[in-house]
């Protein structure tokens, strides 16, 4: 596997867990509430080449909500049934050097909602979406992200109520957006449609086969369906190594050297471009929203193996 024996893939897997298993750091996301409920100490990684071998360790089949990983991919969609100037000029690209949720990106970005990896240009990718009607949305979305995992992924009903109901903030955005025409549907519709996308169970095994999606240039290894065409794999990918962080992109960056996805449920996954995908699942986030032993799993095992891809970490 792009010169890397089978064994020291595994042995690498292996040993991130073993090394930050009993680490207790950090706090379950609780601003939706049903999210603190997630038993803290799950821990799984999964590692998994552009042919859908995988190598795991720990709790990789719990299900959890998808959260913001499913971002790039639905900003994937966007490019399949538009092109990616589309995304560009109706979303933008830029890092916003802000939290997930800002309003006030929003605001000094020249009212741009400035990219689809932070709630504000999300929830614009949804509205974004051909789609006749709210059904047909969602439907699309689902597909789609379904397509990446190479397998149905159901929603989490109770996780996409207790977001829907207390999503004052996302609403909030999502009606700023309308004011500022960078929404393309109705504000309501976008954010009922963006939080059920969210609430989407994966396990960190669907997460991997999703980032080894990307890895194999945008070809589902299992169904081997082009799920994204090939030449718009890099330009998501460029995006995800800018923004995938939100304020601490740059942060990790400069230690994994990989483009990556987080989200609020815990899960990360990291795509080594060509060669791997490496996913990471486990509910204790620092103040960025970022799962603390699945960033420090997926940066050791780049680190070991020499996968960060400015050389390596
Ligand atoms: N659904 C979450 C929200 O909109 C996603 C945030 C995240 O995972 N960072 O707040």
């Amino acid at each position: 596997f792009s010169g890397i024996t089978a064994s020291r893939l595994q042995t690498a897997v292996d040993k991130a867990y073993a090394d930050f298993k009993n680490l207790s750091e950090g706090r379950n996301a609780d601003y939706i509430p049903i999210l603190t409920e997630t038993p803290s100490n799950l821990f799984g990684i999964v590692l998994a080449t552009p042919d859908g071998t995988l190598f795991s360790a720990g709790d990789v089949e719990y299900k959890f909500s998808i959260q913001s990983i499913s971002k790039p991919f639905t900003a994937a969609l966007v490019m399949n049934q538009t092109s990616p100037e589309v995304l560009k000029e109706k979303i933008g690209v830029e890092p916003t050097g802000l939290p997930f949720n800002s309003k006030l990106a929003l605001e000094i970005y020249e009212k741009r909602s400035v990219n689809p990896l932070v709630n504000a240009g999300a929830i614009a990718a949804v509205s974004l979406i051909n789609a006749d009607s709210e059904d047909k949305r969602w439907y699309l979305i689902r597909q789609n992200l379904s397509d990446f995992a190479g397998s149905e992924l159901e929603l989490l009903e109770k996780v996409y109520q207790s977001e829907y109901d207390t999503a004052w903030s996302n609403r909030a955005i999502a009606n700023l957006l309308y004011s500022y025409h960078r929404l393309y549907c109705d504000p309501e519709e976008a954010l009922r449609v963006y939080t059920k996308q969210c609430a989407l169970g994966v396990s960190c095994e669907n997460l991997a086969i999703m980032g080894a999606t990307l890895a194999n240039g945008g070809k589902n290894p299992i169904t081997v369906k082009q799920v994204l065409q090939k030449e718009h794999v890099p330009e998501l990918l460029a995006i995800m190594a800018t923004a995938g962080f939100y304020d601490e992109s740059g942060e990790w960056m400069a230690q994994a050297g990989l483009p990556a996805k987080t989200g609020v449920g815990g899960g990360i996954v990291a795509v080594v471009p060509g060669k791997f995908a490496i996913a990471a699942f486990s509910p204790r986030l620092n103040a960025s929203g970022n799962s603390i032993k699945a960033m420090k799993a997926i940066r050791q095992i780049s680190g070991e193996l020499g996968l960060g891809i400015y050389g390596a970490n």
